[in-house]
């Protein structure tokens, strides 16, 4: 029989299930680890979401550095966190997931997802410093102390939401969730696998270190459609943007996405920009999210809506061109590298998923000055191997604002 005193348990790195990172004995291991503070997060959310919330990791980290992290998520944003130095174990959200709570025990639970499931789960964690959002007698979603009012607030009051706050989510969620923030960002770790798609991804495109590869995201999640343009404004956006190219040689586009939808229409787009004579590529949309990882690896800079492949981009620190149209610009932080284009409409932001102008905010960008930007931080990376700064373009003035129609607001995620 195994005598577990040979064992550290309560080392960061033990898991009881395979050995640790440095495959060793515990007996007078030189990487012992003793956790003094136990951490839960809880995010579900959209993969886009996950992924912005790993800028937190940085400050738990900070004021706890001796914390176990663990993540409670969907399986499909578990990859998102694969590869992740800061997260000592990610739990999958499944049929296990009220046992696991039920045993477990934290001593911080972290919940910054405002969405039902989320916040019915911070119920069932066990620990005294709760903090973020969980529900409330009436199954309904409330704060979980004064730090995140705040950020609560924001999500009832749409006038504050879209025209006073100037806060970037993750600054809102590290306030809400009690640490300081320090403009941390995203972690996201490629693995040796994955670098290597990304290099094929080059070759295939034909672009060598020398020359741009523009990766184009062309779609978004099903949740609020109006966040993707219609695939004949995506080919005229790029046949602009490669008649004003002047060296035509070192530029080649490659088309983003995941899923079926994406899958179909970039291959329509491809063939559009082909008949067009305009160097263009697909890379794979249905082998995961590591897969669109690489993906956007293998680009020099990406052009997107505010979606997943923007998220992707920002976290693997490629320069960006970021257009918005129902959603709040100020919100998203490009870190310095990127280039905010705004639809030109007097009603947004709106966050609706349906509406009945016929004037939709995402037909509406102002293409000349995109198209503009987009060629500028092809050349800059061309001639200067960087693109530096953030801009924003399309501001519509504030005067000549209008409340958003009444639309379909998103229901919760179930
Ligand atoms: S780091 Fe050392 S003490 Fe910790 S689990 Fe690994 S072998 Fe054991
Ligand atoms: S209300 Fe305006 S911003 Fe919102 S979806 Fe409709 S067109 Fe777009």
């Amino acid at each position: 029989m195994t005598d577990n005193r040979e064992y550290k348990t309560d080392c960061r790195l033990f898991t009881g299930f395979s050995p640790c990172h440095y495959r060793r004995s515990c007996r007078s291991c030189p990487h012992y680890e003793a956790v003094d503070t136990r951490i839960l997060l809880v995010q579900l959310g959209l993969l886009g979401d996950v992924l912005r919330t790993t800028s937190l990791l940085p400050a738990i980290r900070r004021r706890y550095p001796r914390a176990h992290i663990t993540w409670l998520t969907r399986p499909e944003a578990a990859e998102v966190l694969r590869e992740n130095p800061l997260v000592d174990r990610v739990l999958r959200l499944g049929e296990a997931t009220g046992a696991l709570l039920a045993s477990l025990q934290f001593d911080i639970a972290l919940c910054p997802d405002k969405e039902l499931p989320a916040c019915s789960l911070m119920q069932l964690v066990q620990c005294e410093d709760k903090r973020g959002f969980t529900i409330d007698a009436n199954g309904s979603i409330v704060p979980l102390g004064e730090s995140a009012h705040r950020l609560y607030e924001l999500g009832l009051d749409n006038y504050q939401k879209f025209f006073v706050n100037e806060k970037t989510e993750q600054h809102l969620m590290t306030e809400a969730l009690g640490f300081e923030y320090a403009h941390d960002r995203y972690i996201v770790v490629l693995t040796d696998r994955e670098r290597r798609w990304a290099l094929e991804d080059r070759r295939i495109a034909g672009v060598g270190d020398s020359e741009v590869l523009i990766g184009w995201n062309t779609g978004c999640s099903a949740r609020y459609p109006y966040k993707k343009l219609t695939v004949e404004d995506q080919v005229h956006l790029m046949e602009t943007v490669w008649q004003r190219t002047v060296r035509k040689d070192r530029v080649r586009f490659a088309l983003l996405g995941g899923g079926a939808e994406d899958e179909t229409r970039n291959r329509r787009i491809g063939e559009m920009l082909s008949e067009r004579q305009i160097p263009v590529t697909q890379t794979p949309c249905l082998q995961g999210v590591r897969r669109g990882l690489a993906a956007v690896a293998g680009c020099d800079m990406v052009v997107s809506g505010d979606s997943l492949g923007m998220h992707m981009a920002i976290g693997l620190k490629k320069p960006t061109v970021a257009w918005f149209g129902i959603t709040c610009h100020q919100e998203i932080d490009l870190y310095g590298r990127g280039i905010k284009v705004l639809s030109e409409v007097p009603c947004r932001p709106c966050w609706l998923q349906r509406c009945q102008l016929k004037r939709k905010c995402y037909r509406h960008l102002p293409w000349p000055e995109m198209s503009a930007a987009i060629v500028d931080m092809a050349t800059s990376i061309l001639e200067e191997g960087r693109w530096a700064g953030d801009h924003v373009l399309g501001a519509f003035p504030p005067e000549n604002r209008i409340e958003p129609p009444l639309g379909v607001s998103p229901g919760p995620v179930l």
